[in-house]
């Protein structure tokens, strides 16, 4: 089957089968534009408690997914491929994590989203990289347990000097890797280009950047910014939606950037999901329940770019 015909049956089976596509804004271009939803991690999950249709098709990596159908118990949520994980998110496990909290009882534990379910049900409050010095800030206690990410982590402590944070030494591979290096070879050919990074980076990438934003803080930003250039410092397929956005203006991709879990979704894993309705997201009722709580708190703090 080729690709036309591979996306005119995903057209047709959309309303057929009652089903709504969610697709994170590192997905490859073409399942960024088979989606009814493109979006950053907290734009998803609002996404996902209003749409009507039944049956969700999550194209990202498994927290992401964990997160919709938590949110939607009564909803089919499926990922097209099962494997697609978030290293980062299995940098962080239960019973370390416990420990922790029983030695800091005064400490509130704040869990960006990349976190497994479990995760989530022993943490207090979620965040995104959008929303998190928001959400530390609202805090009563001054101590906080902050995980799985350490830059996402030490960009937070920036802005509140007045919380003590312990930082879980967990780091997304992909941000990781990025260089100041890289990016400064960028900015000499391209003196005029603003340079945006997202908060999951070093410190030292963070320091030369123009902006530290999430990757829906970056859409915004370059829709109203007067440059007519940018240098991406995120996940490369990023700069497919930006461009589609934002016709007029340039965007420079980091060629490096790539994360090799977001692009295993591909547009016939899609079509087979959507014809078998599998493989869904199962998770305990119990672990839903609890998981629940932390992200309801953060999606009623709102977005904080
Ligand atoms: S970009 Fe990083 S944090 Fe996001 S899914 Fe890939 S590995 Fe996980």
């Amino acid at each position: 089957m080729d690709k036309k015909e591979i996306i005119r049956k995903i057209k047709n089976l959309k309303e057929k089968q009652d089903i709504v596509i969610l697709a994170h804004n590192y997905q490859i271009p073409e399942i960024q534009d088979i989606a009814d939803f493109v979006g950053d991690s907290l734009d998803l999950s609002l996404k996902a408690t209003k749409t009507d249709a039944k049956n969700v098709i999550f194209c990202g990596v498994d927290f992401m997914a964990e997160s919709a159908k938590i949110l939607n118990p009564d909803k089919n949520v499926i990922i097209p491929d099962k494997d697609a994980k978030c290293p980062m998110a299995a940098m962080v496990d239960t019973e370390s994590l416990g420990w922790l909290i029983k030695d800091n009882p005064d400490a509130e534990v704040v869990s960006y989203i990349n976190t497994t379910a479990d995760i989530k049900a022993i943490s207090d409050i979620c965040c995104t990289s959008s929303n998190g010095v928001k959400v530390v800030k609202g805090r009563s206690s001054k101590k906080i347990i902050f995980v799985p990410d350490r830059n996402l982590g030490l960009y937070v402590q920036r802005f509140v000097p007045e919380k003590e944070m312990i930082l879980w030494p967990g780091i997304c591979p992909t941000h990781h890797k990025i260089s100041e290096g890289e990016i400064l070879e960028i900015k000499e050919k391209h003196p005029n280009s603003e340079i945006l990074v997202h908060p999951e980076c070093r410190p030292e990438v963070i320091d030369i950047a123009d902006h530290a934003f999430s990757t829906n803080g970056m859409v915004n930003y370059a829709k109203k910014s007067k440059s007519k250039e940018f240098i991406i410092g995120t996940e490369k397929d990023l700069c497919y939606r930006l461009k589609k956005e934002n016709p007029d203006k340039i965007f420079y991709p980091l060629k490096s950037a790539v994360c090799p879990n977001m692009k295993k979704i591909t547009l016939r894993k899609v079509l087979k999901s959507m014809e078998s309705l599998e493989p869904k997201i199962e998770l305990s009722q119990d672990i839903m329940k609890k998981a629940k709580l932390p992200l309801q708190r953060m999606m009623d703090m709102g977005r904080g770019d």
